[in-house]
């Protein structure tokens, strides 16, 4: 069963800690051992020869990098103090995107168009023991690296197909733990974003600045990374979706994707608890949830932010790299969902997602 997830931060990762996303879980592993990265952003979850057990098709790759003032120390090397930087940060990392599919062509893809689209999933329809190539679809989050609204077009043509203006907030709007709305630069950005028929990433926004692109922002929206904040009542953070933003979202035909990650999936664990104290079963409830406030299984995916800050150290037990995520079919199964329904969960709602959303030529 295809599985599609609409968030890894693999340019980060490659640019901050030299991660080669060619090699599989466990040599990464192994090289990393005793050294500072796995301190820094746990045990890596990703490789390509885990995209390929699990079936991993299509993924949502991030250009991200931090406001200076979140800098975590000397080695967080992509954060900026001003736009400029952060241009050259976005740029640095679009950059190794484009090496990557360049030296590995038979591995990692860039999806710009329907017709990209089509070719990778043509290759994952074919018999089981080809090896295919990932499909990577640039998402920017946080949207510093645009130095004005007018520049968007020179991302879009670099393959920038999801916007998402927060992260902290931005000079565009409020982001998490620095609430805000959007600002007139934010509503030139979505303009301009509209033009390009971009697809805009709710994902950090402050609810503020959500409900006003939800009026205000014709074309596609979704959640990257997000989980229900009704299931995380106890939290102090305005990282996650309200009822009122998910029904806004879902009536938009938008989707949310699910991040398995423990402290979003449980605000009272903390990593002295273990990772096994988090069951996959939760990540079923964030899904169902949303399932049951729009009535079908058409508006959810997963969107794990693996190696996004954390590691397999705050996943839940049961995960120990991206192919286990194949566990949740039994899971979603067992709660009566159907096969459609299920594969519909895994990617089938991102595939609808990006075939309404991408351009057909470049
Ligand atoms: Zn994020």
């Amino acid at each position: 069963m295809i599985v599609v997830d609409s968030h890894q931060d693999l340019a980060w990762n490659m640019l901050t800690f030299g991660r080669d996303y060619t090699r599989s879980v466990e040599e990464t592993r192994q090289l990393e051992a005793g050294g500072k990265t796995p301190l820094r952003n746990g045990d890596t979850l990703l490789g390509w020869p885990e995209f390929q057990r699990g079936e991993v098709a299509l993924v949502f790759a991030t250009l991200f990098a931090a406001p200076e003032r979140h800098k975590l120390g000397e080695w967080d090397k992509m954060t900026y103090a001003n736009t400029t930087e952060a241009h050259r940060s976005y740029s640095a990392q679009m950059d190794a995107y484009e090496r990557l599919v360049d030296e590995h062509p038979s591995k990692f893809q860039l999806v710009q168009s329907l017709q990209d689209f089509n070719n990778i999933l043509a290759g994952w329809e074919a018999p089981a023991e080809a090896q295919t190539p990932v499909g990577l679809v640039i998402l920017m989050e946080g949207a510093e690296g645009v130095r004005e609204p007018a520049e968007l077009e020179d991302w879009w043509q670099r393959g920038v197909r999801l916007v998402g203006p927060a992260w902290a907030g931005t000079r565009f709007c409020g982001g998490t733990r620095e609430p805000g709305p959007l600002t007139a630069e934010g509503f030139a950005l979505l303009e301009s974003m509209a033009e390009f028929d971009m697809t805009l990433d709710l994902s950090h926004m402050d609810e503020q600045a959500v409900l006003q692109a939800l009026d205000d922002f014709p074309g596609p929206l979704v959640a990257t990374h997000s989980n229900p904040q009704a299931l995380l009542k106890d939290s102090d953070i305005n990282r996650f979706l309200s009822d009122r933003v998910l029904h806004g979202l879902i009536e938009r035909d938008g989707i949310v994707g699910i991040p398995p990650y423990n402290k979003f999936l449980s605000w009272e664990w903390d990593p002295k608890h273990g990772r096994d104290a988090i069951s996959l079963e939760l990540v079923v409830d964030h899904i169902d949830y949303i399932c049951q406030l729009s009535g079908d299984a058409k508006h959810v995916g997963i969107g794990t932010d693996f190696d996004g800050g954390f590691g397999v150290q705050s996943v839940p037990g049961e995960i120990d790299t991206i192919v286990d995520l194949q566990l949740l079919i039994p899971l979603l199964k067992k709660r009566g969902y159907t096969d459609d329904d299920t594969a519909a969960i895994m990617g089938g709602n991102w595939l609808r997602q990006l075939k309404e959303s991408l351009p057909r030529s470049i």
